[in-house]
């Protein structure tokens, strides 16, 4: 749009991929965020400073927040999003509701009225039945929502919410509705100007969640027809204009079984996942933000938005999927992400970044197109082998093993998708067994190219001690996988330059492995299909990532596997009598003293991590022998908090 930029960065985001792209950068203080990214006045003063004309505030931090929108509008600068009002009133998820119910938006079945004590909490939920959720007003990102089962919970969990929620927002208002079960998430991408113009630009679905957070979303929704896209729209697009909105916006909607959508709320920002609206619309929805907040007319009208294709993202975070989900931290050593033409990668690293507990755990969101969800699917599969990040756990694998799940091609989706087909991060069936000895084969190639590169230096001496030892010439491998041993040869064709592979009894015409080190990459041609891997390895131990499948493959050869027979293979489990960090973060509380017996499961030690607070629990039942830390203080993964004298 020949608009310059200047953006604004805390101290340890100096060499983000955001401060180079702007044309200009400025520092707004330290890391934590109240100190930068949250400080209303720096930036503010900052945009002065530099002369800017407007302010976009992103997506996280303050793009919601109606304090800042009134400030930079009082500053005399256009804030590139809806009227500090508009925001105010659609924010609250209580005020937002009263809305809807007066543009005859269907809404889900509850009391949108704060919940004043116990024993109107009690009374309400009776009333609206059970299961029910409990829901800060002030909510966002998941966090402070409980799901109540019976009425013995609604107490306990009431008093949980309302800590959470006072921490999280400063607010403790909560109301409750009715929670449906098996939802899909729909929401509408909807645009509108100042003259009062309102369009939408079809829906995204994002069921696939965990912690009442997205990580696959796309578009279209395989459950909207246009029947249910025109009135899904017609509804957002009523609500916004009730609203006096002017910018883009999202309402969110859960479906229920029986396709009755009810709204949830409206997130008055840009969203994560805008990317896959852009790519089946060809539209900009950045760019329409900025003309509508330069007071333009809407470009576009309703009938001019046509939906092609189908696009779907995954979001990359710094996550550890087998842990819960717990956020990680560490240096980015490695990073290589996938190209190509219908592939877009919105990244926020870069090799060396540093990921603090002090941001959000997105660092980067991959996004496919196909001309259907099969293409897009396929392609976003391919994209997410060649994804690869070291330094730091990631949930790269388990988002693409959730796009390689049978259930996610059937666009068998509800909410409780992860649940239903995930436990510890892994999928509760068992791995496509020819993708695994696809993987096979990978790994063996890239064990035997590099033990023939070997026997090259050895030449010399070998030639001294008559020619390369025997088990060298041998083109035959074990490979233990796991409780799996496949069998595996080697045939070198040179004529056609490529290898007659045999796992076990499976044939395979292989061509010539090429495998870039630096990005840990392997590109093969399998049966004539090319096939992309990330491979990692340590001597005859090699890790492969593949559809979502991490195995590590140990490579022998029949020599050496004979001798392997003969390891001891038991793992003991010790019992620990210390308390270990299951991640990064800051100690916010210790729950118990010195001295105390605990049984196992008690909360122990209150932690926060990236935005998430969370408790940690005791392994075992014992006394509190050693309290090692203390509230406020930085902590590591595994590092000992506390020891026990366990009876
Ligand atoms: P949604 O995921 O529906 O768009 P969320 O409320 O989860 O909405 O937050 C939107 C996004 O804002 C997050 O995924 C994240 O990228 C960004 N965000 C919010 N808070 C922060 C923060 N403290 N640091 C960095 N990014 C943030
Ligand atoms: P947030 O502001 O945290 O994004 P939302 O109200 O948008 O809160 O809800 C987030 C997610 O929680 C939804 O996408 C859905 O998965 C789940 N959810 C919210 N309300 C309900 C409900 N009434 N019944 C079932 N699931 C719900
Ligand atoms: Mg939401």
């Amino acid at each position: 749009m020949g608009i310059a930029t200047v953006a604004v960065y805390s101290v340890v985001d100096f060499r983000s991929p955001f401060v180079k792209e702007a044309d200009e950068a400025a520092c707004i203080g330290a890391a934590p965020s109240r100190e930068s990214y949250l400080a209303k006045e720096k930036i503010i003063e900052t945009a002065l400073a530099y002369g800017c004309q407007a302010i976009h505030p992103g997506y996280g931090f303050l793009s919601e927040n109606s304090e800042f929108a009134r400030m930079v509008v009082d500053a005399g600068l256009v804030f590139i999003g809806p009227s500090p009002q508009a925001i105010a009133l659609l924010g609250d998820k209580v005020a937002s509701k009263a809305l809807a119910n007066r543009a005859e938006v269907p809404v889900v079945p509850g009391c949108y009225d704060i919940i004043r004590d116990d024993a109107e909490a009690l009374a309400v939920a009776e009333d609206i039945g059970f299961p029910l959720l409990l829901k800060p007003a002030a909510g966002g990102g998941g966090r402070g929502m409980r799901i109540i089962a019976s009425k013995e919970d609604v107490l306990p969990a009431l008093a949980a919410c309302r800590e959470e929620t006072r921490k999280s927002f400063a607010d403790d208002r909560i109301f409750m509705e009715r929670y449906i079960s098996r939802p899909r998430h729909i929401e509408i991408q909807i645009i509108a100007d100042q003259h009062g113009n309102v369009v939408h630009l079809g829906e995204r679905e994002c069921s696939v969640q965990r912690r009442y957070q997205k990580v696959i979303e796309e578009t279209p929704s395989p459950v909207v027809n246009d029947t249910l896209r025109e009135e899904m729209g017609r509804v957002a697009c009523k609500l916004a204009f009730e609203a006096g909105y002017t910018s883009a916006g999202t309402v969110e909607f859960i479906l229920d079984q029986e396709k009755s959508f009810y709204f949830l709320e409206m997130n008055t920002r840009l969203q994560v996942e805008h990317p896959v609206t852009e790519m089946v619309t060809s539209l900009d929805v950045v760019e329409l933000q900025i003309l509508a907040a330069a007071g333009e007319p809407l470009p576009i009208r309703q009938e001019d938005v046509k939906m092609r294709g189908w696009a779907i993202e995954a979001r990359i975070c710094a996550e550890d999927p087998a842990r819960g989900f717990l956020p990680t931290t560490g240096i980015v050593t490695r990073y290589a992400v996938p190209s190509g033409k219908s592939i877009r990668v919105d990244s926020g690293i870069i090799a060396g970044s540093v990921i603090t507990i002090y941001y959000d755990s997105l660092l980067a969101k991959v996004i496919a197109y196909g001309e259907d969800r099969e293409e897009a699917r396929s392609t976003l599969l391919s994209a997410l082998n060649g994804c690869h990040i070291e330094g730091l756990i990631t949930n790269v694998d388990f988002a693409n093993a959730i796009v390689n799940h049978p259930a996610f091609a059937a666009a068998d989706l509800s909410t409780d998708f992860i649940e239903d087909h995930f436990s510890g991060g892994q999928p509760k069936i068992p791995p496509d067994p020819e993708k695994l000895r696809y993987m096979v084969i990978g790994a063996v190639l890239i064990y035997h190219t590099r033990r023939s590169l070997v026997r090259e230096s050895l030449k010399p001496m070998a030639a001294l001690v008559g020619g390369p030892p025997a088990l060298l010439r041998s083109h035959h491998y074990v490979v233990k996988v796991e409780d799996d041993v496949f069998d595996v040869e080697l045939e070198w064709q040179q004529e056609d330059e490529r290898w007659t592979t045999r796992v076990n009894n499976y044939l395979y015409e292989v061509v010539t492995p090429e495998f870039e080190y630096y990005r840990r990459r392997l590109k093969l041609k399998i049966n004539g299909t090319y096939q992309r891997f990330r491979f990692q390895y340590s001597d005859n131990h090699i890790q492969g990532f593949f559809c979502g499948i991490v195995r590590t493959f140990e490579v022998y050869t029949p020599k050496e596997w004979n001798l392997t027979r003969y390891m001891p293979r038991e793992k003991k489990v010790v019992q620990e009598n210390i308390l270990r960090c299951p991640m990064p973060g800051i100690v916010v509380g210790v729950c118990v003293e010195e001295g105390a017996y605990v049984r196992r499961g008690d909360e122990l030690i209150r932690m926060e991590s990236m935005k998430m607070e969370s408790g940690i629990a005791s392994p075992v039942n014992g006394l509190v022998e050693k309290i090692l830390v203390q509230a406020g203080q930085t902590v590591e993964t595994d590092e000992t908090l506390l020891t026990f004298r366990l009876s």
